[in-house]
């Protein structure tokens, strides 16, 4: 018979594995600490899709030197804040946008200063996740779209979520409770179209 496969999220950010896992329930979803891969992937590409596809491709590399390829779907994110006043920055470059190593408090400084004055606030998240299946690759994308606060509010979630606040919302992604960023976010929306092609 054949054995059932395993999901790998090339990831180990708790909050992000927790969001994976609740959106792609009941499958048992691996982190990268629990499959052993411990190495760091540089992430060289210039594009979202780029980066999400070598992080996918690197671990699929690496279990096929086990030959354990086959027992894994393996899947990767790669997400970026694109602001439209900003011309769709910081896109690629927003986990390190204030600089190594990446400080979230420090890029929510920066994203504040560089809106100063800013009427246009418009932004959106938006994450690319490439699934690798049997050396086959796929990509979906998610969005979310929503403004730049003024200021910070709330100490839920991660990242810029003190900061973001969805369309048709009043709070940021912080002050929401988990289970509505969960239904709306740019990631709800990418492992959605993932969820139905698996
Ligand atoms: P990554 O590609 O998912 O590692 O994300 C790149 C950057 O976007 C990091 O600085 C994250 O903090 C930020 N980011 C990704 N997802 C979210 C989110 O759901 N809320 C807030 N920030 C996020």
């Amino acid at each position: 018979m054949k054995q059932p496969k395993l999901y790998v999220f090339a990831s180990n950010n708790a909050h992000k594995l927790e969001e994976v896992r609740r959106i792609l329930s009941p499958r048992e979803i691996h982190s990268l600490h629990e499959i052993g891969f411990e190495a760091e992937i540089d992430e060289t590409g210039t594009t979202l899709e780029e980066n999400s596809s070598i992080k996918a491709r690197a671990i699929y590399e690496w279990l096929k030197q086990k030959g354990k390829e086959q027992e894994y779907i393996i899947f990767a994110d790669d997400t970026g804040l694109e602001i439209e006043a900003l011309h769709g920055q910081p896109g690629v470059y927003t986990a390190r946008w204030a600089g190594e190593p990446a400080c979230d408090a420090n890029n929510r400084k920066k994203a504040l200063a560089q809106l100063a004055n800013q009427t246009n606030r418009n932004a959106r998240f938006r994450t690319v996740i490439t699934l690798i299946e049997n050396g086959k690759e796929q990509q979906v994308v998610g969005e979310v779209k929503g403004i730049i606060a003024t200021q910070e509010s709330g100490d839920k979630g991660f990242g810029y979520d003190s900061l973001f606040i969805p369309n048709g919302y009043d709070k940021t992604f912080a002050e929401l409770p988990a289970e509505v960023k969960n239904s709306i976010s740019h990631r709800a929306n990418a492992l959605a179209k993932l969820a139905q092609i698996l």
